[in-house]
């Protein structure tokens, strides 16, 4: 990792951390999941809106440390408008990046994501930074009619 890398990781975490985007409920939300890294005690629920396979829409709750946050406020970013097949290819991507299981991620299909290289070298923290992709898996395959209070 380059030392620019490093700095750009720290000031993204604490961008996101500071003004997470898409946070709050989501109330066209048609898929929904909540995840608990134990670890940590970060906790997140995600929730969507797909129409055609596409997610329209996508927002986070939660509580945890700077790195989740920042990690569920990215992906949230980088996951508005894509398909399904796309975000579960950004999770693998996303997932190789921090662990290095099954060979070097793709670089141009993580995009800004990229930054999260940095967690590799703080292995206790690669739980924080997957914790909403994880979440976010459970979500997609969720049924789609799921229990509202409206
Ligand atoms: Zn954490």
């Amino acid at each position: 990792m380059t030392p620019d890398l490093g700095d750009l990781y720290q000031e993204v975490i604490l961008d996101h951390n500071r003004q997470p985007r898409n946070f709050g409920a989501l109330p066209g939300a048609n898929r929904r999941a909540e995840g608990f890294n134990p670890l940590c005690g970060d906790r997140v629920t995600v929730q969507l809106e797909m129409q055609d396979g596409v997610v329209q829409d996508i927002r986070f709750q939660g509580s945890g440390c700077a790195i989740s946050k920042a990690s569920a406020s990215m992906m949230t970013e980088s996951l508005k408008g894509r398909t399904r097949e796309h975000a579960e290819e950004m999770f693998r991507e996303f997932h190789r990046l921090l662990t290095g299981v099954a060979g070097a991620p793709d670089a141009a299909a993580l995009g800004k994501l990229v930054v999260f290289g940095g967690v590799r070298e703080f292995p206790v923290r690669v739980k924080c930074a997957t914790l909403a992709w994880h979440t976010l898996r459970s979500a997609l395959e969720n049924a789609p009619d799921i229990a509202t209070t409206e």
